[in-house]
């Protein structure tokens, strides 16, 4: 790292480049995350010297809200040597916040030792444009409702005075469509709420069982095709917003029911596993292709198949995926193109707390979610996942793989996942960027990874390595044999 006061780097054509020649905020940090270079811009956008920025920590400029989460990713890069990338705003001279995207590499150094190199990109314009149109959308539903309630009335008033037959089924019929439009409406807003941050939840200890039915019995009254069936074990009783998480139930049932023509049968169940509620809905329609999965959780992403010939925006499960991971669960899906689909969630009924472990020695430790065992002598680690796992299990067994790992001096991972259930997608990501590379660290050489047979908990585990950078050699398997032989062979 140059310390004449410019940080500059070298292109590949031999050129020296200075950082002042970047037109975007642009910086330097030492290995361990100092900084130790700013350039012209980041002087002209805080209105001080290069010295008094250097003296003063560059937290400082950052608004508090963005601090937490950004401090996270900047420590876990330095720890990794992994890309930094976050999103933040940032106090100008004028008093202002403008929001910036930052990205930083690690470069490697000989002589002076690993620095970072920084690009702060001013992103604000763009931000500024999503959050108007976040604002007109919440402007245009609120608007959109007030009429639609008054003919809503109106229409009512009329079911009650006209006696004429054909007169009667018109009047229902528009009332069918007023009641999709409200529903239309009603997601909108919500849309609009969950991207302000402004959902928010009215939690109370309701009967769950009993919600279930109701929505269950409300739900057929819409559809005089499919019989909805209530598979359910037990009585439960939950702590949550009984309101939304109806929400979650009648849009999985509605889109069970929407995606599922011809055919004559839902079936919900209700289970109680490992302290969790676990809810189904399975239906025998359309079904959906795999590389669909992952993404029908996000906002206004619907699968091609459905686009043409069904009616919607691709709403209803990104609400419900909110409202699912705002009660701490989480959510998958099981799905055969041409046979059907079954969507799952699943409501911890007790908080997750750091889970106590059965037994626990140097080289062996078991708890309800994960036993993992070192035997001496060998340079392979058996993991054995049990259940349904969620960001918050797979984190605590994932940190704990890490541990015994570089503590036996283990090089091989065999990842036994044939007993795990559902798994929710976003701790993969963590396991991709954060686990994956501490577990080179620690000694990881080759990785058999034996899949769950759930589908979506295989997508789950292969984008949980897909890191450009792995050196490890990484297997999947549906055989425990072929992945025991494969790992023998290494
Ligand atoms: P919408 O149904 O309004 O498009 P959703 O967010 O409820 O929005 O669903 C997103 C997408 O997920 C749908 O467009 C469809 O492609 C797919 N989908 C949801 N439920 C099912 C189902 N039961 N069977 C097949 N595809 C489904």
């Amino acid at each position: 790292m140059p310390n004449d006061g410019h940080a500059q780097g070298t292109s590949g054509s031999g050129l020296t480049i200075s950082i002042d020649s970047i037109p975007q905020q642009a910086w330097a940090a030492d290995g361990a995350g100092k900084i130790t270079e700013v350039n012209q811009v980041i002087c002209r956008d805080f209105g001080l010297t290069r010295e008094a920025i250097l003296e003063r920590s560059w937290t400082a400029f950052v608004h508090p809200d963005d601090l937490g989460i950004c401090l996270e990713r900047w420590q876990n890069s330095i720890a990794t040597g992994e890309e930094y990338t976050t999103e933040f705003r940032l106090l100008f001279a004028d008093g202002n916040y403008r929001w910036h995207l930052a990205r930083a590499v690690k470069i490697k150094s000989g002589e002076n030792g690993d620095f970072w190199m920084g690009i702060n990109s001013n992103i604000d314009g763009q931000k500024k444009n999503e959050s108007i149109k976040d604002e007109f959308i919440s402007v245009a539903s609120h608007e959109l409702k007030t009429p639609l309630t008054t003919i809503k009335g109106y229409n009512q008033l009329l079911m009650r005075m006209v006696k004429e037959p054909n007169a009667i089924s018109f009047l229902e019929r528009s009332s069918g469509q007023l009641h999709r439009l409200e529903k239309l409406i009603a997601d909108l807003m919500d849309v609009s709420k969950i991207n302000a941050g402004k959902m928010t939840l009215a939690k109370d200890t309701f009967d769950f069982t009993k919600m279930v039915k109701e929505t269950i019995a409300g739900m057929q009254q819409l559809s005089s095709q499919h019989r909805i069936i209530l598979e359910e074990k037990s009585e439960i009783s939950f702590y949550g917003d009984q309101f939304r998480i109806e929400q979650v139930l009648q849009n999985f049932i509605s889109n069970a029911i929407k995606y599922s023509p011809g055919e004559d049968r839902i079936i919900v169940s209700v289970e109680t596993q490992q302290e969790n509620i676990i809810v189904s809905v399975r239906d025998f329609g359309i079904g959906i292709e795999r590389e669909h999965l992952n993404r029908l959780f996000d906002r206004y992403y619907r699968a091609d198949n459905s686009a043409t010939r069904f009616d919607g925006l691709g709403m209803g499960l990104f609400i419900s995926a909110d409202i699912i991971k705002r009660h701490g669960g989480s959510f998958w899906i099981e799905s055969m193109p041409g046979k059907g689909s079954t969507f799952f969630f699943k409501l911890p009924l007790q908080p997750f707390e750091s889970v106590a472990p059965q037994e626990r020695t140097e080289s062996y430790y078991r708890d309800k979610f994960i036993t993992i065992s070192c035997s001496k002598g060998s340079d392979t680690m058996l993991v054995d996942w049990v259940g349904h796992q969620d960001m918050h299990s797979v984190k605590h067994g994932g940190k704990l793989m890490i541990e015994y790992l570089g503590r036996n001096l283990c090089t091989k991972v065999f990842n036994d996942n044939r007993k795990v259930l559902g798994t929710w997608s976003e701790a993969s990501d963590w396991a991709a960027e954060t686990w994956l590379p501490q577990m080179e660290l620690a000694g990881l050489r080759y990785f058999a990874w034996i899949f769950s047979p759930s589908a979506f908990s295989q997508l789950s585990a292969v984008k949980s390595v897909e890191n450009d950078q792995k050196k490890a050699e990484i297997s999947f398997f549906t055989d425990a044999k072929e992945a025991r032989d494969w790992l023998s062979s290494r």
